[in-house]
């Protein structure tokens, strides 16, 4: 927690470059969390943790048009920089960089990073530009704010493995640090999207978690057939009243590929799921103790 200054608000990345480069010359660790805005509990954790492992840390807040689909929610994706301003102050941030859209893709912008493979599943097989959008983001981020850590979260968990991934193929001299998924008192992980749903929904979209739940209970108890299991989740979402199942997939969290066998350390259990227009995700990492 930091209540004496005022955070620092910095747009162009210059200025932001070039006091990323004052604090290192001052040997001082940086910390950035990349986030698209509208903050909730789940990015002040990330803050939080950021401030626990560095001198200065770094909030962005940026709502990346390249790793939105044409018509996904972009132009509607909920902003309130007044309200974030606060929340990142208060977790303890120290510096928020909030660039313009042209800041950041002037006229005749052109480069890509993508991580390729385990970018074209899941997420990336509902979402076909979305993860070229967000590894090429990150890494101007890392560019532009200079830090020695990053911290993402585990809510999205293909995203954080392409990050990783990403860093150790490209070698980045930056520690990737993912923290755990933030949820509601009742289950519901916390999302900015959340706001998109109304009362049933939200209601009904406890059936992600109660999910996860279940196929962690089942697991423990010595259930090894991702067909039941896959089946018993099915039911239990379906009871939600959902638009759309888009996936229940079973993922080794070691290579992100989906496996049928439930032979390795753990397990990623990943949803991605829709009520009304809404889409959300969750997943959990389940242990498999032989
Ligand atoms: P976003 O603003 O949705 O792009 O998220 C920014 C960062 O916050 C990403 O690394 C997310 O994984 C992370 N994040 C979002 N929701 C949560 C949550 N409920 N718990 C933990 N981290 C989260």
């Amino acid at each position: 927690m930091k209540s004496e200054l005022p955070v620092q608000i910095l747009k162009t990345i210059r200025e932001m470059q070039e006091v990323s480069e004052k604090f290192r010359c001052e040997a001082k660790k940086i910390a950035v969390v990349p986030t698209m805005g509208y903050l909730h509990n789940g990015h002040m954790s990330l803050i939080e943790r950021a401030s626990s492992l560095a001198d200065i840390v770094i909030t962005t807040i940026f709502v990346n048009p390249t790793q939105f689909g044409p018509n996904e929610d972009f132009t509607r994706y909920p902003r309130d920089f007044e309200h974030d301003k606060v929340v990142a102050h208060t977790a303890g941030s120290d510096i928020i960089f909030y660039p313009d859209a042209e800041e950041i893709y002037p006229t005749g912008f052109s480069s890509i990073v993508e991580v390729e493979g385990a970018s074209n599943i899941l997420e990336g097989a509902f979402r076909p530009k979305h993860f070229k959008g967000v590894t090429t983001i990150v890494v101007k981020l890392l560019n532009i704010t200079k830090p020695h850590i990053a911290v993402f979260g585990q809510k999205d968990a293909q995203q954080a493995f392409l990050i990783r991934k990403m860093v150790r193929d490209l070698n980045f001299d930056v520690d990737i640090i993912i923290a755990p998924i933030v949820r509601e008192a009742d289950g519901l992980a916390m999302s900015s999207r959340n706001m998109y749903l109304n009362e049933t929904e939200r209601k009904n979209a406890l059936v992600l978690f109660r999910s996860l739940q279940h196929a962690a209970e089942r697991i423990r108890q010595g259930e090894r057939s991702i067909a039941l299991l896959r089946k018993e989740m099915l039911n239990i979402i379906q009871s939600g009243a959902p638009t759309q199942i888009d996936y229940i997939a079973f993922v080794n969290p070691a290579t992100f590929s989906e496996t049928e066998h439930l032979n390795q350390p753990e397990i990623l259990v990943a949803l991605a799921v829709r009520f009304g227009t809404t889409r959300l995700i969750d997943n959990s990492l389940i242990p498999i103790v032989p």
